[in-house]
């Protein structure tokens, strides 16, 4: 995918280097910070930071119990509301949800409390030598699910703990979703997603099948028929377009492709650098693509966005982090042209500016060109319609372009369930998928045992 720039020179950094600028962005709290942190916990009645989080984590239940000494405890409190509670301890935006709701969040407590460092502190360190939770007898339905994305495994996970099997038919190589191929690498290291995934499978009764691709060689007809229930955990596998002529030239592609061979990089040293790149947009993708480039030695990284800082989609933490990676910031700016060398090879790009006209946004009339050897969009993913290109799948009604479910995760066809990304329900966030994934498996459930009962 990212042959589009194999023109362009390797990183400077010898590996040692780069391995230290992609080590873990958050280092793990000490025993001592976490016995320090924990203490700090007022373990609020009616707690805010738990009405924050997605995933309904039991948050003043598992600090107490660090408190106490009680690693055991306290993981296992956090993987009965989250069983990716592991990844979602790096990856979650946590100054938006439960830290920005912790009652210490405020000028003279000057810090809440660490909530998603000591999530992460309790996982590391409980020892299970057996899987945390033990199957229900076995009841002799089979779920579908589609997509191995952390809405997928959480849906498949809670399901075999009900005593049903499973099987989870993936596109890709690899389970774990955007946890695999998507959040940043400094996010997520030493291959924790795949060693996330391996704990889950530990429950029994799940099968994973790679290489299974819905609209491709695979029908939701056929998985209706063959199975009691289906679940789709799709997430957005296509991205959106510039509409600019060139959009296909050598040295303009999408954030989220050459993420996902950074992620899967053995060696970093053989990735294509940009030294002078643009990155189009001003989500956590667009924030994720620019400091990973940075990192692996660009010299000159600019983030291009339509509008104004205040309307960027990336938290205030993840500018932070920009700004610390010297990542320039363009505002009230957007992409013109795509201006290319005589090889036909980016070589910048032409950008119209933007201002608020009775509060629509239109050009001055002014532009301005940016030189760059590569360009990264991360102006946003979309549905992949391919996904739902069979007869049945087509019936599915639309939120938008996305599958509408109710609050049970059901979509408009029975039997039928889907969650994360691929709907409209809540933010598009791996806690978000996980809780989704969680509704919605104790929804076939429920529906399951009142067709048992009623036969
Ligand atoms: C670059 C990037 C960085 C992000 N960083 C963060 C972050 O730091 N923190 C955070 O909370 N969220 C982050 N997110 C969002 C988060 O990753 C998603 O919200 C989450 O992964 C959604 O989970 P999901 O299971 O719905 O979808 P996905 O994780 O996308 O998983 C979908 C799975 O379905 C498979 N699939 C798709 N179509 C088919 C098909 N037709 N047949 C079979 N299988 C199929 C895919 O291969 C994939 O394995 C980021 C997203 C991106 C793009
Ligand atoms: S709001 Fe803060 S202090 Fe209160 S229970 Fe939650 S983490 Fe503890």
């Amino acid at each position: 995918m990212i042959d589009a720039l194999n023109h362009l020179p390797r990183p400077r950094a010898g590996a040692d280097q780069l391995a230290e600028a992609f080590s873990d962005l958050a280092p793990p709290l000490t025993a001592r910070q976490a016995a320090v942190e924990s203490a700090r916990c007022l373990y609020c009645y009616d707690a805010p930071c738990v009405n924050a989080c997605p995933s309904e984590i039991d948050i003043p239940s598992f600090i107490h119990r660090i408190s106490d000494e009680n690693l055991q405890g306290a993981a296992e409190r956090i993987l009965s509301a989250n069983i990716l509670g592991g990844s979602c301890a790096r990856v979650c935006p946590t100054e938006i949800l439960c830290q920005q709701a912790c009652v210490r969040n405020n000028a003279q407590e000057c810090a809440p409390v660490l909530i998603g460092q000591l999530q992460r502190y309790a996982l590391d360190h409980a020892d299970f030598t057996e899987h945390p939770f033990q199957r229900s007898p076995a009841s002799g339905k089979r779920i579908a699910v589609v997509g191995a994305g952390p809405a997928g495994l959480s849906c498949a996970h809670r399901l075999a703990m009900h005593g049903h099997d499973v099987v989870i038919f993936e596109a890709r190589e690899k389970a774990g979703g955007l946890n695999e191929y998507g959040i940043a690498r400094y996010k997520l290291v030493d291959d924790y997603a795949q060693r996330e995934v391996e704990f889950l499978l530990g429950i029994g009764g799940i099968e994973i099948r790679h290489g299974q691709r819905l609209g491709g060689n695979l029908s939701l007809a056929e998985l209706h028929g063959q199975y009691d229930a289906v679940f789709l955990g799709l997430g957005l596998g296509a991205v959106r377009q510039l509409g600019l002529a060139d959009e296909d030239a050598p040295g303009l592609l999408a954030a989220t492709d050459y993420i996902r061979e950074l992620r899967q990089a053995d060696d970093l040293a053989q990735l294509p650098l940009a030294d002078r790149c643009l990155v189009l947009g001003a989500g956590n993708t667009a924030i994720d693509m620019a400091v990973q480039m940075s990192r692996l030695g660009a010299r000159d990284v600019n983030l291009v966005y339509r509008r104004g800082e205040a309307d960027m989609g990336a938290t205030g933490h993840e500018q932070e982090i920009a700004k610390h990676n010297q990542v320039r910031l363009h505002t009230w700016a957007r992409p013109d042209a795509v201006l290319l060398d005589d090889a036909g090879r980016v070589r910048g790009m032409r950008f119209a500016r933007t201002q608020l006209i009775d509060g629509r946004l239109g050009d001055t009339g002014e532009t301005f060109e940016l030189a760059a050897d590569a360009i990264f969009k991360a102006i946003g993913q979309r549905f992949d319609e391919q996904g739902l290109g069979d007869p049945l799948a087509a019936q599915l009604a639309r939120d938008g372009e996305r599958i509408q479910v109710d609050a049970h995760m059901r979509t408009s066809i029975p039997g039928i369930y889907a969650g994360g990304d691929c709907t409209a329900l809540g933010q598009d966030l791996t806690v978000q998928a996980v809780q989704h994934g969680k509704l919605a498996a104790e929804a076939i459930h429920a529906q399951l045992m009142l067709n048992v009962e009623a036969a």
